[in-house]
């Protein structure tokens, strides 16, 4: 993983293996580089808080730019388990907010297309890159602790895999900063965490949602080797990165993944 300061008009962090994959292109922007104002400060993704509109759509444009594909999609995440794939068809009938294409609510966005960018937002959530070079699938997927217990990322896969004909074996997986152990604390784990996870816990109440993901994604058929994780919390890098965690009322990173058109 590097930080690619130098090169890119807004910071942003990139995994070695997805940026070996020729056409792909993707990256987690950091909290820096945008326009919003505190609590917002300053490159805030979503739509969804009291955050000026303009100050959102200016900062999406960046990371439109940054990335240089000609179309962003998200959707309004829900903590739940759905998965869009946006095909040829689908892309035309979604509603637009410029800068971005806004798909039904879901999750996990995925795309075989080319020229368009899966953006998920995150503050402490996991944002999961995949990418499949050899079908051209790739996903975006947010997973919180409860998209953790929901299994999202093993059920994206296993998606992707029956429907549209991804290749787990050969498919790569980044995992974006996000809570890590050291800060993952619940108190009430026993009512919001099913048993078979308490094994994850690194000490009492603390919780390893990195390793859940890579068990998750191995199990699903991904190999060990093609996962990359930042292996950077939000809450202890909040200077960088928005925590909701760590600031409550905050505004939210862009992560993004899609084809360059050619
Ligand atoms: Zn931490």
């Amino acid at each position: 993983m590097k930080q690619d300061i130098a090169v890119q008009s807004l910071p942003r962090l990139t995994f070695g293996n997805l940026s070996g994959v020729p056409g792909l292109v993707h990256g987690v922007f950091t909290r820096h580089g945008g326009v919003s104002l505190p609590p917002y400060e300053s490159l805030n993704a979503s739509w969804g808080d009291s955050d000026s509109p303009g100050a959102v759509r200016e900062n999406l444009t960046r990371v439109k730019n940054a990335v240089g594909l000609e179309r962003l999609v998200s959707s309004r995440q829900v903590h739940g388990d759905a998965v869009n794939f946006i095909g040829k068809e689908s892309v035309e009938e979604l509603d637009e907010r410029p800068p971005t294409l806004i798909a039904p609510p879901a999750d996990a966005l995925a795309t075989n297309m080319s020229g368009l960018g899966l953006v998920i937002k995150i503050a402490d959530c996991q944002s999961i890159f995949l990418a499949d070079p050899q079908s051209r699938i790739i996903a975006n997927i947010h997973s919180g602790w409860r998209g953790s217990v929901q299994n999202i990322a093993g059920k994206t896969v296993r998606y992707l895999k029956d429907r549209f004909g991804l290749n787990p074996a050969q498919t790569l997986a980044g995992v974006s900063p996000s809570l890590g152990p050291c800060c993952a604390q619940f108190v009430n784990y026993r009512h919001e965490i099913p048993e078979e996870l308490w094994a994850f816990q690194v000490r009492p109440q603390y919780f390893d949602f990195w390793a859940i993901t890579r068990d998750q994604l191995i199990s699903a058929g991904i190999g060990e080797g093609n996962i990359e994780f930042a292996a950077r919390c939000t809450v202890c890098g909040k200077a960088e990165f928005f925590s909701y965690r760590a600031e409550g009322s905050t505004g939210r990173m862009a992560s993004v993944i899609g084809w360059k058109s050619f």
